[in-house]
Order: C-alpha cells, then structure tokens, then sequence
C-alpha cells in the first residue's frame, strides 16, 4: 500500500466513523418519557414502538454502511479498479464506451449487493412496524425501472463530461457544467410527467371540499396552481407525505393518498400552505442553485486532479485512463460533499422554519397546522429527540417539536 492509498482509506473510514458516531448519539439520546405536547397522540406501547423502530433502523444502517466500507476497503486493496480496467480496455472499445462499461460495471455491482439490505428494510423492519405495503412484484419492478432511469441519465452525464474532459483543454470542466445544468433543468422539467409516472400512479384531485378549500386558499394568496395531485403512496407504505416538484408548466403539488385518508380537510390545506409557502418564498430556486454550485465544486475538483500521476497511484491502477478519474476524483469530493450537504441542509431547516410560518400567517390555523405536524410525526413513526449532531449532519427538516415551538411563537406574536 502507498501512502495516497493509506490517505484516500483514511478518508473513507473518517467518513464512515463520523457518520456511526452521529446515528450512535442519536439512539443515546432516545427518552423514554412522552413529551408533554404529544400527550394524546402517542400511547405508552405505540410511543415504546416508535424508539424500537429508530433503534431497529439505526442498528441495520450500521451494518449495511460497515459491510460497504469493508467491501470499498477490500475492493481498492486488492487493486480492484486495475483488474476491472485491464478487462475492459481488453475488449479493444474506443475510451468513452470502455470507460461507460467500467463505470456501468462498478454501479451495477454496487446495486446487486445493495438488493439483500433492501430486501431487509422492507420485507423484515418496515414490515414489523406495519409500514410495508410493497409486494416482491413492486419491488422487482422498482429496482428494475430506478436502475433503469439512472442508467440513462448517468450515462448521457459521464459521457458528456468525459468526452469534454478528454477533448477540450482546461477549461473543459467549465463546459462540462454548463453542459450538466441544461441537462439538469431539462429533467427537473419534464420528471413529473415523464419520470414520476413510471413509479406511482397521479391522478388530479377530485372536486369536492377539500379541492374547493384548496383551490380558494390558493386564489386568495395569488398562487397560481398548476397541478394539484393524489399520488397512491399507498402501493409501497402507510407512511405520509405531500411535496412540491418540477418547474414551469409541469410544476405539481403532490399529496400522499395516505395523508389525504388520515387528515382533516383543514389540516391537509394548512399542509398545501406549506408547500406553496416553499414556492412563494423561492426555497426551490435557491435549492436548484445551490445544487449547482455543488456541481461547479465537484467539476472543478475533478480538473484539478484528473491529470495527477498519484490519483490513479491511490487506487492502485498501471495506467492513467480518465474515465478512472472521474470516479476516483468523487471520493475527494466525499468531505466536501458533506460540508456542502451540511449547509445545504442548515438552509433547508429555515425553509422549513419559513414555510411553516408563511402557512400559519396566511392560513391563520396554527393550532390546525401543528395538529397537522403532530399526526404526521406519530403515523411516520419520527424520532422526537433527535441528537443535535446527528440534526447538524443529515437533518433536512428541524425536529417537530422545534417547528411547534416556533408555530407557537408566532401564533403568540401576531395574535393568530
Ligand atoms: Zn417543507
């Protein structure tokens, strides 16, 4: 072993320890005492079963991330991604499509191991806990048309990016950006009509009360609705949802059947209040062009050292190939994805924080609306008392008592 192998190993394991001490704080952190204003939601036995089901979750993502780094660990040792390269390039291809097989490969493997712990999340933990709807039949077709999707959108992505890479000069990860981000606003477009559709069934919201109250909610605040959609979540959880997708004229607001079967018409608008809230206050372009930074970062990191003798070194490989790169670069990225993801998931917090209050002032039920949270919360199975690092780390919404906290406060503030 090299010293760049021992320093990208140390990276992955640093990685991983970070990640087993935040879910380790989090299951530390579990209180036994039901919090006073989820006294009547939660019963004894159900409130025991929603830390069984955090303890039961966290134990098996220990696991599974423990086997993949063993499994990263042993494949890099073992020069893996030289004797992947030496059968690919023996096929005698020109470089984009020997380094599409390369990559192909290595996702593919990566997929076929991952299948038993799925398998185990849904058919064993989500199934104890009552969420699990899914059949096998959903779950082939599933993996089938997700490898499927990925497969086109990460080969057009590679491909563009290494056939820049190899033919342009220094400042081919400039337009490999530009050319990633089109492609991106595109697919960001067309997803709810074209993607979306391949997994769940959508279908407009039927007349009646609620889409009346919806639809006045929405005239009254000038929001114009583009789409108001039941999606039937139903097929794979009893789990609950409703979220915001796509741009321009495919842009959607979709509710889980399952929360339309457990809400209150009230509730459900304060939730859609939310939602819009998102957009009304441009949470989802600033999300769309923070993620292009990222992209920028992660570009720019792989000019800098695709060309580097010890990149390649690192893992050990015999040549140079920069299809390689790509992929060996990534695991530089790794640390700053994870600052990246951090910041993104600091400002994703006070979206929330903001939706939340631009929902109570417009809709002007916050006692509906943390009604709303509280249900939402107690059918999820969520973890009240998440550990402020695991929060820091991975949170993208704040823990739900926060959000009541702060409901409350401005409730009191504005006299709601
Ligand atoms: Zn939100």
């Amino acid at each position: 072993m090299n010293i760049y192998t021992f320093l990208i190993l140390s990276l992955i394991i640093t990685i991983y320890s970070i990640q087993t001490i935040a879910d380790l704080l989090n299951i530390k952190n579990i209180s036994t005492s039901i919090p006073l204003e989820f006294e009547g939601y939660y019963d004894k036995e159900k409130y025991v079963k929603s830390q069984e089901y955090l303890k039961e979750k966290t134990k098996f993502s220990i696991v599974s991330s423990t086997f993949f780094l063993a499994v990263q660990i042993i494949f890099i040792t073992l020069g893996g991604f030289n004797y992947l390269d030496t059968r690919v390039v023996s096929f005698g291809f020109g470089s984009i499509l020997t380094g599409l097989i390369f990559a192909g490969t290595l996702f593919f493997t990566f997929e076929i191991l991952k299948i038993p712990f799925s398998l185990y999340s849904v058919f064993v933990i989500e199934e104890r806990f009552g969420f699990n709807r899914m059949n096998i039949k959903t779950f082939i077709t599933d993996s089938l048309k997700s490898w499927f999707v990925t497969a086109i959108i990460g080969s057009i992505i590679f491909v563009a990016t290494l056939w820049l890479f190899i033919n342009t000069c220094k400042y081919a990860w400039l337009y490999a950006f530009t050319v990633i981000v089109v492609f991106e606003i595109f697919i960001t477009f067309v997803a709810p009509v074209v993607i979306m559709p391949l997994f769940n069934k959508y279908t407009t919201l039927e007349n009646g009360e609620l889409k009346d109250t919806i639809e006045k909610y929405a005239k009254k605040e000038n929001f114009k609705m583009k789409g108001l959609f039941r999606m039937d979540g139903s097929k794979r959880s009893t789990k609950s949802n409703a979220f915001f997708t796509g741009i321009g004229k495919f842009r959607r607001i979709v509710l889980f059947d399952t929360l339309i079967q457990k809400h209150s018409v009230d509730e459900l608008t304060s939730i859609l209040a939310h939602e819009m809230g998102h957009f009304k206050l441009g949470h989802i372009l600033k999300h769309m062009i923070f993620s292009f930074v990222s992209t920028l970062i992660m570009l720019f990191i792989l000019s800098l050292f695709i060309n580097e003798v010890w990149l390649y070194d690192a893992f050990l490989m015999n040549t140079q190939p920069m299809y390689a790169g790509i992929i060996f670069s990534s695991f530089l990225y790794e640390p700053i994805s994870i600052i990246i993801s951090i910041i993104s998931n600091y400002f994703s917090r006070k979206h929330e924080y903001e939706a939340d209050a631009y929902a109570v002032k417009t809709y002007r039920k916050p006692e509906v609306m943390i009604n709303a949270l509280k249900k939402l919360s107690v059918d999820n199975l969520s973890n009240l008392y998440p550990h402020k690092f695991k929060v820091f780390l991975e949170y993208s919404h704040p823990p739900v008592l926060e959000r009541i906290k702060a409901i409350n406060k401005i409730s009191l503030s504005t006299k709601i």
